[in-house]
């Protein structure tokens, strides 16, 4: 609607925030705060990503994906869970790489903010899982919430008879990043 333009422009730079983003997780802070240096199953139990996710969306995660499978595509988690430290390290490190806390906001939102820190979001691939999820997530629940993230996904379990809700653009225009 009014803000495809700029969801278009963005979304085309995605994949250097993606590699750029870990990277830096393999410096600093672990996979015990949420990160995710190498994709994991979604039905992998031992990676606190993964594991820490709401079981209701861990649920319909792995219900989808085992749809997927007879399908011949395979989900990955390429992010979780995350500690209140680790999603204000990546805050951080987005203010620096975007130059100024407004444009951070259109991709990483803050520890009081993030559906990650709560367990209720989690980033899929590759690319064939997200379109996938694109066609038949609304049935399990599972919804892309903004249009400059086609990897981010939470449950909606209102979607499975009422379909998924539309998209924000981008995080900031999420109501629930505003405090
Ligand atoms: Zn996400």
């Amino acid at each position: 609607m009014a803000y495809s333009e700029p969801a278009r422009t963005v979304a085309r730079r995605t994949p250097l925030l993606a590699s750029s983003s870990s990277s830096a997780i393999r410096r600093t802070l672990g996979e015990a705060h949420g990160a995710v240096p190498d994709p994991v199953p979604v039905f992998d139990d031992e990676t606190p990503a993964v594991a820490n996710l709401d079981p209701d969306l861990l649920g319909a995660l792995r219900r989808a994906a085992t749809a997927a499978a007879d399908d011949g595509v395979e989900f990955v988690v390429n992010g979780g869970w995350r500690s209140p430290e680790y999603q204000e390290q990546l805050l951080r490190e987005a203010v620096s790489k975007y130059g100024s806390e407004e444009n951070a906001a259109r991709w990483v939102a803050t520890p009081d903010t993030s559906a990650h820190v709560s367990g209720d979001a989690v980033d899929i691939g590759p690319s064939a899982a997200r379109a996938w999820l694109s066609e038949h997530g609304a049935g399990y629940g599972l919804c892309q919430i903004y249009r400059n993230e086609p990897w981010h996904y939470e449950l909606r379990p209102e979607a499975i008879n009422h379909g998924c809700p539309p998209m924000y653009a981008d995080p900031s225009h999420d109501p629930r990043m505003r405090r």
